[in-house]
């Protein structure tokens, strides 16, 4: 007996469909895409229940003509392409022909069309795939297509539809996606008859930014641009101070076609590491220009991936370009940061900074802040440390050389930004013209130190001790350290066997100077302990990723350390030409801008001046 009978074609469409529609949301992307493809300055879209009840959109394109209006919804019916050769040097959205087709098959339409050199419009009103009317009728330029009762023929496939709020929270993502992509379109969105969002058509990407995201993303915005072989990056993206706990607002177009790429969102969350912690995510927008040969992007039914010639070139100018726009966002901070205002007070700018310290600090820390930043090349613990603590009670003897100053004042003709002090002994404090940028004075330092140690690994400027430390050590350890010797020497630290039981440590990196070196050493060997069963390069790259941090950590100037201005200034110089300068190698962040919007806020002056 014959078991397979065709199936009849209304049925056998209702499957197809199941390709292309799956949800609200595809359907409103294929309408708008069409409306885009029909060369649309303005597109309205009305939605009820999340889209489930009613889709509307109202385009001001190029309409249809009546026998194109009845033709639309055939099967691989197009206007855009007559042959598959022609597919290579596509550029509209659509040319597949089956779109309308498929969402005619399983809701209710009702389409008003007209072009603009005709006297009438034309009215199709479809159910499930078959037309029941078609009329003239008196219309616009442009065409209104509205679908109500998405899947009300098919019950199986609207049982999996969401919430209405699941729905809705889709649209919406589209809806950005079409709006960042396409700045030059007037869109307005209605939901339940409110209307939601009015994106008139606006300049550039930053002000389209501004018509939809709400006002935290707003002020946490940073532009990117890279071009790389071929490759040409632009968009937005959020600085380090914004963070959310989903991927939602990442937005990435290629070739102005929004994509859905798993790999290309990463690269782009790559580009945040060191600034955002674990499971946290940024927002951003890319729009990235390349060559169409290099791309495919007939692989998926929905054309929401995409494959790509060189995917990994991709990537990596994706991450290059997203490190390298927040860091210029960070030197631009603090670059305008270390300029002084040239009131009467830059005379007196090291009193008006410096506090007295005596007697005041009962756990007051050494600090090799000056040794440091100087690279002084012999050893200053012989020093009275009173003395070199003691220069904040005399401010006349810390005053700024004169070629800074007119330097500083130079500056300060362009830009009015200023160091305003430290505060708590902790945070540098700057005011700037979108706020106060604090700065901690600890986790700043401990970056800079980082990032110099490892650079000089191997390769270390030490600093001889007048008076070698001694460390006491099991027979065990002691002999292990020996063992490791070379080791050491490429962290900076010269070792010498001292008898059967101690170390004697001739000389320590530089920035090391002041820090009591045993401790290291101990630590040293608990790390040595705990990776010894790692591969030569983890070995290495992990113990000088950990022992470096520790080194970095007590050598760096602490919370409670009073700063002079100079020295806050070097600071921030330092960490301006720092890499990774946003955190402290334990992820820490280094810096902060309370916005001035923010502080508006705090003050009722939000709405004021
Ligand atoms: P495709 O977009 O792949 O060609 P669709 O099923 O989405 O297929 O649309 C079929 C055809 O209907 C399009 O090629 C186009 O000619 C016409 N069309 C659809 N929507 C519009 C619109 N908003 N304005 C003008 N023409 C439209
Ligand atoms: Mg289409």
């Amino acid at each position: 007996m014959n078991k397979i009978k065709k199936l009849p074609p209304h049925e056998a469409q209702k499957i197809a469909a199941g390709e292309v529609v799956e949800r609200p949301a595809n359907v409103l992307k294929e309408i708008l895409e069409n409306a885009i493809d029909a060369q649309s300055s303005k597109i309205i879209i009305h939605l009820k229940d999340g889209g489930k009840k009613l889709i509307r959109v109202v385009d001001n394109g190029c309409g249809m003509s009546p026998e194109d209006a009845k033709l639309c919804f055939e099967q691989h019916a197009t206007s855009k392409i007559s042959h598959v050769e022609e597919l290579s040097s596509i550029n509209t959205f659509g040319f597949r022909g089956e779109a309308l087709a498929s969402i005619a098959a399983v809701s209710k339409i009702t389409l008003i069309t007209k072009e603009a050199d005709a006297e009438q419009g034309t009215k199709i009103t479809i159910a499930a795939g078959t037309s029941i009317a078609d009329e003239i009728v008196h219309a616009n330029t442009g065409t209104d297509i509205t679908i109500e009762d998405l899947f009300y023929n098919l019950p199986a496939r609207k049982k999996f539809l969401k919430t209405d709020e699941t729905e809705w929270h889709q649209i919406q993502q589209l809806f950005f996606a079409f709006c960042l992509a396409y700045t030059q379109i007037d869109f307005r969105l209605y939901h339940q008859e409110k209307l939601l969002y009015s994106c008139p058509a606006a300049q550039n990407i930053a002000q389209r930014a501004s018509q939809l995201f709400d006002q935290k993303l707003s002020q946490h915005i940073v532009p990117i641009y890279c071009a790389h072989k071929k490759i040409e990056i632009s968009g937005l993206i959020s600085n380090h101070q914004y963070e959310r706990y989903d991927r939602n607002m990442i937005y990435i177009f290629i070739n102005q076609r929004w994509v859905k790429d798993s790999a290309l969102v990463h690269a782009l969350i790559k580009g945040y590491k060191q600034v955002l912690p674990p499971s946290r995510y940024p927002a951003g927008c890319l729009l990235i220009t390349i060559d169409p040969l290099e791309v495919d992007i007939n692989i998926h039914p929905r054309k929401e991936e995409i494959q790509f010639l060189h995917p990994r070139l991709v990537q990596q100018t994706i991450t290059t370009a997203v490190t390298q726009a927040l860091e210029q966002h960070l030197s631009h901070q603090l670059q305008k940061t270390i300029t002084f205002k040239p009131t009467t007070e830059t005379n007196n700018l090291a009193s008006s900074v410096y506090k007295p310290t005596t007697g005041s600090h009962a756990s007051f820390k050494p600090f090799n802040f000056d040794a440091f930043f100087k690279q002084a090349p012999q050893d200053f613990r012989d020093k009275p440390i009173i003395k070199e603590q003691a220069a904040p009670t005399q401010p006349q003897e810390q005053t700024i050389e004169t070629p800074m100053i007119n330097h500083v004042i130079d500056e300060m003709v362009q830009e009015e930004y200023r160091l305003i002090g430290q505060y708590n002994n902790t945070y540098m404090l700057l005011e700037q013209k979108d706020g106060l940028f604090m700065i901690d004075q600890h986790a700043a330092h401990e970056r800079i130190l980082y990032e110099e140690l490892i650079a000089q690994h191997g390769n270390m400027a030490t600093v001889q001790l007048l008076f070698p430390q001694i460390v006491e050590l099991s027979a065990e350890d002691l002999a292990m350290v020996m063992h490791h010797k070379d080791l050491f020497s490429h962290y900076g630290i010269e070792l010498e066997q001292f008898g059967n039981s101690t170390l004697k440590v001739r000389a320590t990196p530089m920035q090391l100077k002041h820090v009591a070196i045993n401790e290291v050493i101990k630590q040293a060997i608990t790390y040595i302990h705990e990776y010894k069963n790692l591969n030569e390069s983890s070995f290495d790259q992990t113990l000088q990723k950990r022992l470096y941090a520790d080194m970095a950590c007590k050598a760096a100037v602490k919370a409670g350390d009073t700063l002079s201005e100079q020295q806050m200034s070097e600071l921030i110089k330092k960490l301006n030409k720092s890499a990774n300068r946003f955190s402290c190698p334990h992820g820490r962040p280094t810096n902060w801008l309370l916005h001035l919007d923010e502080i508006k806020k705090k003050f009722k002056r939000d709405y004021r001046q």
